[in-house]
């Protein structure tokens, strides 16, 4: 865990969110500013910047937050969705903990902005 970051807190249970699955390595949580009917984001409770800090020994780990993101859309009743994952501050990522962004429940376009 980094002390000073969002969401070891969010994992750690220091801050509230509205958690939609848990387990020992994982948490997925709705965004509290959804940019779509579902907007949830998925997690590792491991501590890693964003996907450029990603090391072999995560690959797993990785792997697991796209089961574990299409699992929760489904049990949201939404079966098309984007997956999201920003890195570096230019792509829009605002927390460095790396994350993977579920959007579902409207059309989306593409190419996104
Ligand atoms: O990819 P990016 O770093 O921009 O995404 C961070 C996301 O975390 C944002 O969509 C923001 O709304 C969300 N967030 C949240 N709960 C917080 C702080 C941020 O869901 N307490």
């Amino acid at each position: 865990m980094s002390t000073d970051c969002l969401f070891c807190k969010i994992a750690a249970g220091e801050i509230p969110a509205e958690k939609l699955y848990e387990d020992d390595e994982m948490l997925a949580f709705r965004d509290i500013a959804p940019q779509a009917p579902v907007h949830f984001l998925v997690i590792p409770k491991k501590h890693i910047q964003g996907p450029a800090g990603v090391g072999m020994d995560d690959e797993a780990l990785i792997g697991k937050m796209m089961r574990t993101g299409s699992k929760v859309a489904k049990d949201n009743g939404v079966s098309d969705y984007r997956l999201v994952f920003n890195n570096g501050a230019g792509a829009g990522q605002t927390v460095f903990h790396i994350h993977m962004h579920v959007l579902g429940g409207r059309s989306l376009n593409w190419p996104p902005g």
